[in-house]
């Protein structure tokens, strides 16, 4: 063995010419990875890069064909090709991708178990979440000192570009086989819906799309975030999982934030609901924050659909997740959102029905597992339970939402924030308008914001 490999390589060529379909062109990369890394260039080069990329395709598919049932040779293997590719990524050292560990329960318990404990009551979570919220989204002035000034909530507006999809996700409207209308957005269609949320004051916006390779393909991704970048806009995605240079590619073009939930973390019910398209990958997407930090996307939002799995196991494993990925990034910039699903297509019927009770505390413990992380409400939820939550713990709000492509109009009377009779993905429940949610927000003491780049807040 040899600082470029993890383990004996004559026998990793033997196991893959015995046990690998694709076997000659396997050896071939495996050949081309010696070959550069024991040439002594400085790294990376195109061709470095364009052969870590080969490698990430491959231990993707190692992955989706070895299943559960992964022998000790393939997670070496899997190790394995990621150290190539941090190494032809010029990336070494750097601790290897091993969410795939860190999500299961651990021997010890968990540093954040304490708060599952069933004994403690509701009310002192909330009593501690308020308390660390103010101390650590609050605006510090020399009058109030810090952390008790005004508490930050920022407004965001997701932007859906494309309800194309080819995966066949059972609990969404978009999944592949509904007849519903797809609507794909141009980028001037784009424009005039960006600018219309700008009008009414978002300044951070949530590029969101369905999966559909052909429309939504990285360069789609690049153009749009470019051109809304012009617009002096703060920008995140909430797309299908990407590769590492895709990532890298929008970071370029402009995006600074990621949304990617996985969903649920129970493996098994994973493959039970995504059935087929690229996202029944359980672990291309687990991964996903992974390669948009390695890209250098600086702000990740992580979630679960609460009421696909047991809920607690869940949130549990997603804060699992999060430690991992803060240890392997400190500068991480983390974000919580616990959507969770309360009306499915015909054919699917949520196993677990989460009352809002339950909603509060794991909110609850999100903030006191990670008391700086951003915690995330969608407009899903009713407007009395958004205003108790605001109280307690959020701090990232989205307002008169549409999850319709192209829909938003530029009049916004009481009941028109949504064309309603367009493909949705989900319905909006509180649909109050934006100006009638930013001025109870104020009412209320909180000091409003469109961006992240304010002065004097904490958050
Ligand atoms: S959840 Fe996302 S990927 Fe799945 S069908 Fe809906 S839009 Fe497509």
């Amino acid at each position: 063995m040899s600082d470029t490999s993890l383990v004996d390589l004559p026998s990793i060529r033997d196991w893959i010419a015995a046990s690998d379909d694709h076997s000659d062109h396997h050896l071939r990369l495996i050949q081309q990875v010696e070959s550069l890394l024991s040439d002594g260039c400085e790294l990376p080069t195109d061709e470095s890069r364009l052969l870590a990329s080969k490698l990430e395709r491959w231990r993707y598919q190692r992955f989706n064909e070895c299943g559960d049932s992964r022998q000790s040779m393939d997670e070496t293997l899997i190790d394995q090709l990621d150290l190539w590719l941090n190494q032809l990524r010029g990336t070494n050292p750097r601790c290897l991708r091993s969410a795939r560990h860190a999500v299961k329960p651990q021997a010890t318990d968990d540093s954040f178990s304490e708060w599952f404990d069933p004994d403690r009551e509701t009310e002192s979570l909330q009593a501690m979440a308020t308390r660390l919220t103010q101390e650590h989204f609050s605006i510090s002035t020399p009058e109030t000192g810090a952390g008790s000034g005004q508490r930050r909530m920022l407004l965001y507006a997701p932007l859906y570009v494309s309800s194309h999809c080819v995966n066949h996700c059972t609990y969404c409207g978009f999944q592949y086989p509904l007849k519903i209308d797809r609507i794909h957005l141009d980028r001037d269609e784009v424009l005039q819906q960006s600018r219309i949320l700008r009008q009414r004051g978002f300044r951070h916006q949530l590029i969101v799309a369905g999966d559909f390779p052909r429309l939504t393909s990285t360069e789609y991704f690049c153009d749009l975030i470019a051109m809304l970048r012009q617009e002096n806009l703060e920008l995140s995605i909430e797309i299908a999982s990407q590769s590492t240079d895709s990532y890298a590619a929008m970071k370029k073009a402009g995006v600074t934030g990621l949304t990617l939930y996985q969903e649920t973390y129970d493996e098994s019910v994973y493959r039970s609901l995504h059935l087929k398209g690229p996202k029944a990958s359980y672990h291309w997407r687990l991964e996903a924050p992974d390669r948009a930090a390695e890209a250098g996307i600086g702000r990740i939002g992580l979630g679960v659909l609460l009421g696909l799995a047991d809920p607690e196991e869940d949130v549990r494993a997603m804060l699992r997740h999060a430690s991992y990925l803060k240890d392997r990034f400190p500068q991480l910039k983390l974000a919580f959102s616990l959507p969770r699903i309360r009306h499915a297509p015909d054919g699917y019927e949520i196993p677990f029905v989460i009352e809002d009770e339950l909603l509060i505390r794991m909110y609850c413990i999100c903030r006191l597992a990670f008391p700086d992380s951003e915690l995330i409400l969608s407009t899903r939820e009713p407007a009395e339970l958004r205003d108790r939550l605001k109280q307690i713990c959020i701090t990232q709000m989205s307002a008169g939402s549409s999850t319709t492509p192209g829909g938003y109009r530029e009049t916004n009377d009481e009941e028109g924030i949504t064309d309603q009779s367009l493909g949705e993905q989900f319905p909006i429940v509180d649909q109050r308008p934006v100006e009638t949610i930013a001025a109870g927000l104020q009412e209320d003491g909180f000091d409003v914001q469109w961006t992240f780049a304010q002065p004097g807040s904490n958050g």
